[in-house]
């Protein structure tokens, strides 16, 4: 290596290159190519200095270039490092030399000023640089990533190849510029220039980082942006769902509220609310008709209580089907509660149309059902109201069908049309029921005393004490009325125990009195319902206590029907009340069904024949056959016999022909309060005038003569 040619434009040249080039690197706008003045400077350095001058530079360069590399973080290894400084080294050399062959020259100092032998210089060094190092990039990728390595070399040499170029043409016009400029004031200007473009680049980088950073913050507001709506939308979502969750629970409460669980059909709610607006139409439109009918199951609770609860529901369930189907559209079909619907009708031309769908109804729900393999019978009771302009209200048409209905049950029709008379009746009853409980200790009720005569001496044996309700408003209202209404209220049972407690009371009183004669016997009514009371021997014992009477002298009188109906147990309760020392009586005796295998089994001591067939014994034969019978009966079975309802002497003359032993009626004495009762005891006259010189022995005979022909 000439060391005289190494000037200081070299060595500013070769520092400047070594520290530089690396940093200094321009990209060619939209390619991957990446250009430093390195290449050129080697370059520059073969055709100006020497060969030796550019392998130092190219050795130094890519040695400085590496490491700077590796500082930023980029692994480059030793061997790496050491290989491509020999490519470099080896490459410029060989450029070099072959130009050097090619122009048989030891320096291109004398073709600095001819061009075209300039241009085939550095063409000649660019082109040998480009095979060279293109070469080893490619061999040396095609090792490390295992492609081939024809392709590599393919997809890279075109960017080297204008990378050499540039190169090539940057040396020429360095080469160039020497030759007319001072060179250090070419130094100066690439220094100047390097200044400035590395200001420029740092002032670009800025403005990327500025712009990186503004776009960052912006991405980051977008970010933050599209957060908040997704978290806006969530909850939007949220609410949404929770309001539709509250509008179903609202809308699930809202059914139930109005409908039945069974059957889900409208309850009475729903139907009082429809109902109301049938009735506000009708009060505007006086065309506007519409029906209530209210529908009660007969029987339904002995369904459900022998078959059980889910038969009985599946019952209910298939009788709203039925009703389902016979209902038109506009009609309105609802559950009430147990056995209980009701319908509103509106289509329908008169009233005529409206009955006949009551018998549609009614045969249809007489057909079987077949529930679980089993048919089931059931009817139903209607009662019809039809709407009119006086109704105001739901609950009144509704009632009013319901009064109905309880009618079509009474009279067991299949329906019954609601009419004023029903409701009167209904109010009155219900008015008479409060009234009731308050008779006793308003001090409103009565006892009443019928005698009893003794047939044969015609003269009286006690005395029937027969209920009074002196009603403060209506009067003197008749057992007949009240007493029903007493033992469907249950308040028969403190009624009895009164008036057994005063008709004793009065026994006791009187027979003290007539302490001379025979005591008197007081009859007494028992109510069927109060018959089958447990307790009723323990509420007699104790009236019997308080009162101090003689129990032989009362007599309970029951009715055909309250023993009969559940004759086993009759039994035993006579038999309890016989052993307190009571005598019994059968009263309205032939009225009821009495089977005679019970009869002769019941401990009782008196049969009562009815009024009825007293009353009617003068007209025809046949009902004096039947007091002939039951007295006949009476003396097989060993109980004497008692006539009530005796109005005239005839039937009295019949009775003692027939060998009656008692009697009771309006001829003898109609029922009247204590003190005339009194009165009347002690007028031993009137009673021996009613049969004057009576053979008190004829009854008896003619009794045993009753008997004889019935033997016969
Ligand atoms: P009952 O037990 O058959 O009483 C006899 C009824 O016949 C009485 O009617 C009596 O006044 C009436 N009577 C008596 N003689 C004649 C007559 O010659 N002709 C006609 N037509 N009637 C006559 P009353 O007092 O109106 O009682 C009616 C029914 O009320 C009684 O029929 C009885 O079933 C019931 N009753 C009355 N008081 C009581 C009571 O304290 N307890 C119970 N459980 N029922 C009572
Ligand atoms: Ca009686
Ligand atoms: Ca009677």
């Amino acid at each position: 290596m000439p060391l005289a040619n190494l000037d200081f434009t070299f060595l500013l040249l070769l520092v400047v290159t070594v520290f530089l080039s690396s940093k200094i690197q321009v990209q060619l706008p939209r390619t991957k190519i990446h250009l430093s003045f390195a290449e050129a400077t080697i370059f520059f350095f073969i055709i100006v200095y020497s060969i030796e001058a550019a392998i130092i530079t190219a050795a130094l360069e890519t040695v400085y270039a590496s490491f700077a590399l590796r500082r930023k973080d980029i692994p480059i290894k030793s061997q790496t490092i050491a290989l491509n400084t020999a490519v470099g080294i080896t490459s410029t050399f060989v450029a070099g030399t072959t130009a050097k062959l090619i122009f048989q020259t030891d320096s291109f100092a004398a073709y600095k000023s001819d061009l075209i032998s300039l241009i085939t210089i550095l063409a000649i060094i660019a082109g040998i640089q480009f095979l060279l190092n293109s070469l080893y990039v490619s061999t040396f990728t095609s090792f490390r990533t295992g492609k081939n390595f024809l392709k590599i070399f393919n997809e890279n040499c075109f960017n080297a190849l204008i990378m050499y170029a540039v190169s090539a043409i940057v040396a020429g016009l360095m080469i160039e510029a020497i030759g007319q400029v001072n060179p250090v004031l070419l130094i100066a200007a690439i220094v100047v220039a390097t200044v400035a473009y590395i200001t420029y680049r740092r002032y670009l980088n800025d403005i990327k980082e500025t712009s990186a950073k503004v776009e960052k913050s912006e991405r980051e507001r977008a970010e933050q942006a599209e957060k908040h709506i997704e978290e806006l939308q969530h909850h939007i979502f949220e609410q949404e769902k929770t309001e539709q969750a509250l509008r179903d629970s609202r809308e699930k409460f809202r059914h139930a509220a109005y409908h039945d669980d069974l059957t889900d059909l409208p309850n009475r709610n729903k139907f009082i609310e429809i109902l109301q607006f049938q009735i506000e139409k009708s009060q505007h439109d006086a065309e506007h008709q519409f029906a209530v009918l209210f529908l009660d199951l007969n029987r339904f609770k002995t369904i459900n209580d022998s078959l059980g609860h889910s038969m009985g529901d599946e019952l209910i369930l298939r009788v709203a089907k039925r009703l389902g189907n016979i209902t038109g559209n506009s009609d309105l079909v609802a559950r009430f509660s147990g056995d209980e619907f009701s319908i509103i009708l509106t289509q329908f031309e008169n009233k005529k149309d409206a009955l006949e769908f009551a018998d549609l109804v009614h045969t249809k729900l007489a057909l079987p059902f077949t529930i679980s393999g089993r048919q089931i019978f059931t009817s139903v009771s209607i009662g019809i109201a039809f709407g009119n302009g006086l109704y105001k209200k739901s609950e009144e048409i509704l009632r009013d069908a319901d009064i109905a209905m309880y009618h079509a049950k009474e009279s067991h029709r299949n329906y019954e049309i609601f009419d004023q008379a029903m409701h009167t009746k209904a109010v009155t009853l219900l008015q008479l029921e409060t009234d009731l409980r308050h008779a006793l200790e308003r001090d409103e009720m009565l006892v009443h005393y019928q005698p009893i005569i003794d047939l044969a001496t015609m003269m009286p044996m006690g005395f029937e004490a027969l209920m009074r309700w002196k009603h403060p408003q209506r009067g003197s209202i008749p057992p007949i009325e009240f007493i029903p209404v007493a033992e469907e209220t249950g308040i028969i049972i403190p009624l009895t125990i009164w008036i057994m407690r005063t008709a004793c009371r009065q026994a006791v009183e009187w027979n003290k009195y007539l302490n001379d004669r025979v005591p008197l016997i007081m009859s007494i009514n028992l109510s069927g319902k109060h018959f089958s009371q447990p307790d009723l021997v323990g509420q007699i014992r104790q009236v019997i206590d308080e009162t101090g009477i003689d129990p032989r002298t009362i007599k309970l009188e029951l009715t055909e029907s309250a023993v009969m109906d559940n004759a086993e147990n009759a039994i035993g309760m006579l038999k309890e009340l016989r052993s307190l020392g009571l005598q019994l009586s059968i009263d309205d005796f032939g009225t009821g069904y009495s089977s005679l295998s019970y009869l002769h089994r019941f401990p009782i001591d008196m049969l009562k024949v009815d009024r009825s067939f007293v009353s009617t014994m003068e007209g025809g034969s046949e009902n004096g056959e039947i007091v002939r019978t039951v007295i006949a009966l009476a003396k097989t079975l060993r109980l004497s016999v008692i006539a009530e309802g005796i109005e005239s002497i005839h039937q009295l003359h019949q009775l003692r022909i027939l060998g009656c032993e008692y009697g009771q009626g309006y001829l003898f004495s109609r029922p009247v309060p204590p003190d005339e009762a009194l009165v009347l005891l002690q007028d031993k006259a009137r009673w021996q005038n009613i049969i004057p010189n009576n053979n008190p022995s004829i009854v008896a005979q003619n009794r045993e003569f009753t008997q004889l022909r019935l033997d016969n």
